[in-house]
């Protein structure tokens, strides 16, 4: 068995959570609950559902974090993300697909290299902010058990 190896991208907080045309922030629909999407158009983002045809817009500029939080919304419209479980008594959250492979992917890694080209806190790496118990080895099986399950609901 080789040992895998996780090497640090250029993926930051800003990035990851910024939706692209085949990976859209998921999100509960703010009035049915329902799987929701939220998209990037140009200068606007778009919140739409396909359960009960809510839609909203604004522009893509204005963006709010809570990256300490248990829940931290999707970071334009303020509403719940769809990825989230219950993890190691914490709570795991992804923003989209390819969050949740990079969550794999760090998670998984038995060795991890950091990005010597990250320095500054504006560029800060994503590695480099996640929470320890995110990074701690016990964890590691129940992680990747709970990312299964949250890949399953893409
Ligand atoms: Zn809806």
């Amino acid at each position: 068995m080789t040992a895998k190896r996780f090497q640090e991208n250029n993926e930051d907080r800003i990035s990851i959570s910024t939706p692209t045309d085949n990976d859209p922030t998921l999100v509960h629909c703010p009035k049915c609950q329902s799987k929701a999407f939220v998209i990037l158009y140009h200068d606007e983002v778009r919140l739409s559902c396909p359960s009960c045809g809510y839609n909203q817009a604004k522009l893509a500029e204005q963006r709010t974090f809570y990256w300490g939080a248990e829940n931290p919304a999707d970071s334009y419209f303020g509403v719940d993300l769809w990825l989230q479980t219950d993890c190691a008594g914490q709570s795991l959250w992804a923003f989209n697909r390819r969050h949740l492979e990079y969550l794999e992917d760090f998670v998984s890694a038995k060795h991890r290299q950091r990005n010597p080209n990250i320095e500054t806190w504006q560029n800060s790496s994503l590695a480099s902010r996640l929470p320890k118990w995110l990074k701690a080895a016990k964890n590691r099986p129940q992680i990747l058990k709970a990312i299964e399950v949250l890949k399953s609901r893409v």
